[in-house]
């Protein structure tokens, strides 16, 4: 096994920020990480150990001061298979896209609208991922993991994980403390689509698409993706910075009648979900820029960095941000992205 000193982040990070590991190895196996763990606490006992995917749903802002575990489990495996369902089990490490396309292409329903988000298959609990009306937890059986103190795996149940709006417990009271090695998920052999959400339909329709089939909509879902938001191999982002903000209706009437155009979609526990994007839009931010850190010209919710900016450039950037929405429309955005 190798562990690498000192070593750049900058290529590991798809914001592009050049911070330094003390440590850094990676592992493609749970008995491997088991190994790697005891080596390093032989010379490194006390050190943090930080988990990483791929990169894309995180800011560095400081040189990690311990140990970073790069999860390279691969693999995907078949479970069981009953009337409905087809139950595919997924290595961590495995690239997210990679494993939604490898489903669309047996046929395999309920992953297509998340085709293109960037990151590996570990991740994809952390937040619930979601995108275009669907989410991870929509389609998720369950997943193992290694718990970084108790040396022990644990299989977590869909229940198990308190999935809420880009949460999970993996990002709350688990945080840093279980690393995934493994994901199972729930897939649909005859599937149901959902292609009402956003600009689905449209696209379809301009693909002159007459059938519809998981391949058409991820491609719809591609296609769309493509051309609105910033290509991290391009410039540095680690998509959407903040949350959508959600209120109750008392206070979204409230603030429709001071402004008008404001942007609202009616929750089922009653509450309004605002599009954080339009808020931070109202505040004049879009396409703005200090030095490398900026907002995005065509999508507001995403940070930047156009070059060399620092973390704490674009942290301190998210922060006015934040401020100035809070002051104009008296809601308290959340960041999505991970800080360390
Ligand atoms: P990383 O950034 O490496 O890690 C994220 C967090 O998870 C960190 O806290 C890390 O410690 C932890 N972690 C990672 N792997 C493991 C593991 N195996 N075990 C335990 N902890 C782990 N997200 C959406 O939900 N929907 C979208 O539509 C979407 N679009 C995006 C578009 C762009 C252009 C970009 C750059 C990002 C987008 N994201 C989106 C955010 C991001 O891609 C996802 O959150 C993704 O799941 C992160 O995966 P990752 O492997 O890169 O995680
Ligand atoms: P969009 O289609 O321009 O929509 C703007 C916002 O309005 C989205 O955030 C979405 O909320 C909400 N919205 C749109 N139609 C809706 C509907 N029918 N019902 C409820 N809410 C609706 O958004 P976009 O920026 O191009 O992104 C498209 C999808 O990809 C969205 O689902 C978005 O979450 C996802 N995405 C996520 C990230 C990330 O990093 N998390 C980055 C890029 C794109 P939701 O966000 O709650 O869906």
């Amino acid at each position: 096994m190798q562990v690498h000193q000192n070593i750049s982040l900058r290529q590991y990070n798809t914001f592009g920020i050049d911070v330094k590991a003390r440590l850094f190895a990676d592992f493609s196996s749970a008995e491997k990480l088991q190994e790697l763990l005891a080596y390093v606490q032989q010379f490194s006992p006390n050190s943090q150990r930080m988990i990483l995917g791929g990169g894309s749903n995180l800011l560095f802002t400081k040189d990690v001061d311990g140990l970073v575990l790069k999860n390279e489990i691969m693999g995907f495996e078949q479970q069981k298979e009953d009337y409905e369902f087809v139950y595919l089990r997924a290595g961590a490490g495995e690239n997210w896209n990679g494993f939604v396309q490898y489903c669309v292409q047996q046929g395999w329903g309920g992953v297509e609208n998340l085709s293109l988000i960037p990151g590996n298959v570990g991740a994809s609990p952390m937040q619930n991922i979601g995108a275009y009306g669907v989410e991870i937890k929509d389609v998720f059986e369950e997943l193992e993991a290694y718990h970084l103190h108790d040396k022990t795996i644990v299989k977590f149940a869909n229940k198990d994980c308190a999935f809420g709006y880009r949460e999970s417990v993996f990002k709350q009271q688990y945080k840093n403390q279980f690393v995934i090695l493994s994901v199972t998920y729930k897939l649909r052999k005859q599937p149901v689509f959902h292609t009402s959400y956003g600009a689905i339909n449209q696209e379809l329709e301009q693909m002159g698409v007459k059938e519809l089939s998981v391949a058409a909509v991820s491609q719809a879902v591609i296609n769309i993706r493509s051309s609105k938001l910033p290509d991290p191999k391009v410039i540095g982002n680690a998509g959407s910075f903040f949350k959508n903000p959600q209120i109750t209706k008392a206070k979204f009437q409230n603030l429709q009648s001071q402004f008008p155009a404001i942007v609202g979609y009616p929750l089922e526990n009653g509450d309004v979900k605002l599009a954080a994007g339009w808020l931070i839009e109202q505040c004049g931010w879009k396409g703005y820029r200090k030095g490398d850190a900026g907002c995005h010209a065509k999508q507001a919710l995403v940070l930047v960095n156009y070059a060399n900016a620092t973390g704490k450039e674009i942290f301190d950037l998210s922060e006015e941000i934040l401020q100035s929405v809070y002051a104009k429309f008296g809601v308290k955005l959340e960041k999505e992205v991970n800080i360390f």
